[in-house]
């Protein structure tokens, strides 16, 4: 059976082109899929009878099956979707004045190791579909009571959940597409955000296929640190990672790429840290985000002094550049950074407590 969340426009087109039906019924499909969140297709009226008895011999609609679902005062929302073979990921929808944002998975774990990360410590375990990528924005819309017409709940997307989604490039933008299209969820390219650790060679393919925001995990700004922090700088240090960086905003749809820079004590929170940073926006437009680091068992790393961020958002900002701040959220429901325990079966390493950041961004 295939699952038809697996397939974005041109995918779906094309699979209905194999068996003789026209591009418009596929996008009606799409419709009935995605924007009004149905997945029985004897539900979709305005489709021939005799295609609803073929699509129901050879095609379904499975999402993913969350398995805890949580609320936190401050109204986050957590759920852990199950992934097969004692595997699962976590959503988190964060609610805001003006906008509602959902930070989704890309991977059951990462293979990138980044010293801070406990996604990366706990090994990595297997890419996402793209069923199991779109699934996660097409259940939270369901469960978040979304209305075909009604009011977007979701107006905006960040691929900051478990997992690098360039190491999970085919799934990933054709999840993307959907978020895209007008028959599906319809979202504008400027807030839907790909987070990155920095594959270079994949920046160039997602500024050809796909161009949406990006966000790109810095953490330290000059190579030897940054070997050390984000070893994939190691096969694709700053420099290249920098042209990248500005060879994707000639198409990007903002004009400026966000630096994600989680703050440690004393590894990189010194002066020389600041004017290696300003010396980085001197080269690449860009806005600054600091994350004060969530600690975890043996992590090795303490989180930077609150008058030490502040001071670092000050002073970057009085440079003139762009700077904010992570907020935690959710943390009552262990939904902030550092909190969310997903579970990853690795076949080569045991697990520890998984850390994903759950966070809102505030001018400071
Ligand atoms: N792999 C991608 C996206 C997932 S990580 C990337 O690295 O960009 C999402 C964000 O969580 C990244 O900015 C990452 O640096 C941050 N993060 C990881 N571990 C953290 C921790 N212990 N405390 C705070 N933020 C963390
Ligand atoms: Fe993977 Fe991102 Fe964690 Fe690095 S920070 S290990 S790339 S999830």
């Amino acid at each position: 059976m295939q699952n038809l969340l697996d397939f974005d426009a041109d995918a779906l087109i094309a699979w209905f082109a194999e068996r003789g039906e026209k591009p418009f019924r596929a996008r009606q499909i799409l419709h009935w899929i995605h924007r009004f969140g149905e997945t029985d297709f004897d539900a979709m009226t305005d489709v021939a009878k005799s295609l609803r008895a073929q699509l129901k011999e050879t095609a379904c609609i499975v999402p993913p099956v969350p398995i805890r679902d949580s609320v936190s005062g401050d109204g986050t929302r957590k759920w852990l979707m199950d992934v097969g073979n004692g595997n699962a990921v976590e959503t988190v929808f964060i609610p805001e004045t003006k906008r509602g944002t959902l930070c989704v998975s890309s991977q059951a774990g990462c293979a990138l190791d980044c010293a801070f990360c406990s996604t990366g410590k706990q090994g990595f375990n297997r890419n996402l579909s793209a069923a199991e990528i779109i699934g996660q924005l097409w259940l939270a819309n369901r469960l978040l009571g979304a209305t075909a017409d009604g009011e977007r709940i979701i107006s905006n997307v960040v691929m900051m959940g478990m997992g690098e989604p360039l190491a999970n490039f085919d799934n990933v933008v054709s999840a993307l597409k959907l978020m895209l299209d007008d028959h599906a969820y319809g979202l504008s390219r400027r807030r839907v955000t790909v987070s990155t650790s920095g594959i270079v060679p994949a920046i160039d393919r997602l500024r050809d296929e796909c161009p949406v925001a990006l966000a790109v995990s810095l953490h330290a700004p000059n190579d030897e640190l940054r070997n050390r922090l984000v070893p994939i700088n190691q096969k694709y240090p700053l420099k290249d990672l920098l042209s990248a960086c500005r060879r994707y905003l000639d198409r990007a749809p903002r004009d400026f790429v966000t630096f994600e820079y989680i703050m440690l004590e004393g590894v990189n929170d010194r002066d020389e840290h600041l004017r290696q940073l300003i010396d980085i926006a001197h080269k690449v437009p860009c806005k600054y985000n600091l994350i004060p680091f969530n600690p975890f068992p043996n992590s090795g790393f303490r989180r930077s002094s609150a008058p030490t961020v502040r001071r670092f958002a000050q002073l970057l900002n009085e440079a003139g550049i762009v700077t904010t701040t992570r907020k935690t959220r959710g943390d009552d429901v262990d939904a902030a950074c550092g909190q969310l325990a997903g579970q990853v079966k690795d076949r080569t390493r045991r697990t520890q407590a998984h850390v994903m950041t759950i966070t809102k961004e505030k001018a400071q």
